[in-house]
């Protein structure tokens, strides 16, 4: 194969087994046992800076690709790719907002709760932190037909990276049907993929691709692959370069395939490991009540990390539950709506390193808190805002203190789920109720109703001075 790393190999999560493969192998499962796949360094022969702050000095090299991305200017801490075969679009320019607003809302003092911004990113979500790493890899292998399934934005980053570069890859999604959100299902047909809906859910879509994949011998794009959380990592080092190197207590994620909260988990295992940082963060992942696998088996059956030997038989037993009563993952967060998390071995490694907690939260919860950000600053999807939810309940818990730093993930941009938004603000209540109703969401709490006016300029300006006097429409209750 073209490119064998030395220092950088995978091997089998299952402390049982423990196979390797060189990083030019594209697997994405055991090959003996099946179970996950993890990227690992040999730190010793790397060249890793002595402290986090020597990364700043790619801030004044921003005219190297490499340099400007805010996932490869932390290389050092992801080195199983040469250098010159990454694939890059500049993904990762993304930022830490102080949002006092939304802090009130959560409960936690002036200057506590930092969002994570990533609906910055080329294709607007964090996916593209995992794709660039990915896309890297596949290049480094010499793939050319890539696949995903996808509830969304896992398919919008892939078709990104296929049409804004240049390396021959052609891009293969699978979605279940009416499970996608227009803001995602457009970029995926905007940018020339191969959409294949099949009749059926995100898991249904999962189980499909990983044939295919296996069948056609299509590179695997989907969390499965260790190296999409490499580059996920990065969300981890932006967070910590804007609070100037000093970790916060609380990082505060949604959980859907778990591929973020176990690469934030890797991140600060290596870091740790590397003498890079002396606190860790807490880590709080956040379930939709409606796809809470998660919340399920570590809050209620105590499934634990156990040293790496979790007992799988929970699992099992969970899932043949799960099928047993034909349960399917239903919330308005369609980018959390999975059941059966590809990566949640690795995300128990996460919590038991960080010392974790997992909660669910409603729809309505989600919704309101998603209000919250969108008047409050930078909007988010409805996925996104469970971080947000999920905050607010660990603080009215106790579980969080109103003095702490507390950092939630936005993970994807407001604009992905517009249906989402206007059906919650929107005058229109038969929308509502299609929309958000039927899902057990009762009321708009915080929704920013269009005002409806006559067409004639006195009842116009006249409404005007009626809301102006009343303050901001925003945050009233009904
Ligand atoms: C993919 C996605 C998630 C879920 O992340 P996982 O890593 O699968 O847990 C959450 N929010 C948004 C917006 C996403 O696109
Ligand atoms: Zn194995």
């Amino acid at each position: 194969m073209a490119v064998i790393t030395e220092t950088a190999y995978q091997q089998c999560l299952n402390l049982a087994c423990l196979t390797t493969l060189g990083v030019e192998q594209a697997a994405f499962a055991c090959p003996k046992c099946g179970d996950l796949l993890d990227v690992v360094y040999d730190w010793d022969r790397l060249p890793v800076p002595s402290r986090l702050s020597e990364f700043e000095a790619k801030w004044s090299d921003r005219l190297n690709p490499l340099s400007f991305s805010g996932v490869w200017r932390f290389r050092e801490l992801l080195p199983f790719a040469p250098p010159d075969q990454i694939v890059t679009v500049g993904e990762g320019q993304t930022l830490l907002q102080t949002a006092d607003k939304v802090g009130q809302f959560v409960g936690l003092n002036p200057g506590c709760l930092k969002l994570q911004y990533e609906g910055m990113n080329p294709s607007g979500s964090f996916k593209d932190n995992g794709m660039t790493a990915a896309f890297t890899h596949a290049r480094m292998v010499g793939a050319r037909r890539v696949a995903c399934a996808s509830t969304g934005n896992t398919s919008a980053a892939l078709a990104v990276y296929c049409s804004a570069t240049s390396y021959g890859f052609k891009a293969i999604i699978f979605i279940g049907s009416g499970k996608i959100a227009y803001g995602k299902l457009a970029q995926a047909l905007d940018h020339g993929a191969l959409t294949i809906q099949i009749v059926g859910d995100f898991d249904d879509a999962m189980h499909r691709v990983k044939q295919v994949a296996d069948r056609l011998g299509i590179y695997l794009m989907n969390s499965v692959n260790p190296f999409r959380l490499e580059g996920q990592k990065t969300i981890m080092y932006r967070v910590l370069e804007a609070l100037a190197w000093e970790p916060p207590d609380w990082i505060v994620v949604p959980g859907g395939n778990l591929g973020n909260s176990s690469a934030f988990g890797k991140a600060f295992i290596e870091l740790k490991h590397l003498g890079l940082i002396d606190r860790v963060p807490r880590l709080a992942v956040i379930n939709a009540a409606g796809a809470q696998t998660l919340d399920q088996l570590v809050s209620t059956h105590g499934l634990t990390w156990s040293n790496g030997l979790p007992d799988m038989n929970l699992t099992d037993r969970y899932y043949a539950g799960l099928d047993a009563s034909g349960l399917k993952a239903s919330t308005i967060a369609s980018a959390i709506e999975i059941n059966r998390p590809v990566n949640l071995k690795k995300c128990l490694r996460a919590i038991d390193f960080c010392d974790g907690v997992v909660r669910q939260v409603s729809d309505q919860e989600i919704m309101d808190a998603k209000a919250w950000v969108g008047a409050g600053g930078l909007g988010c999807e409805p996925a996104s805002a469970a971080s947000v939810a999920g905050a607010k309940r660990l603080r009215e818990e106790g579980i969080i203190a109103p003095s702490e730093t507390v950092v939630c993930i936005l993970t994807g941009h407001q604009l992905k789920d517009p249906t989402a938004t206007v059906a919650y603000h929107g005058a229109d209540q038969e929308n509502f109720e299609k929309v958000l109703g039927s899902r057990g969401v009762r009321r708009a709490g915080f929704a920013n109703r269009p005002v409806i006016v006559p067409n004639d300029l006195d009842d116009i300006i006249r409404t005007i001075a009626l809301y102006s006097e009343s303050g901001d429409a925003n945050g009233s209750s009904d």
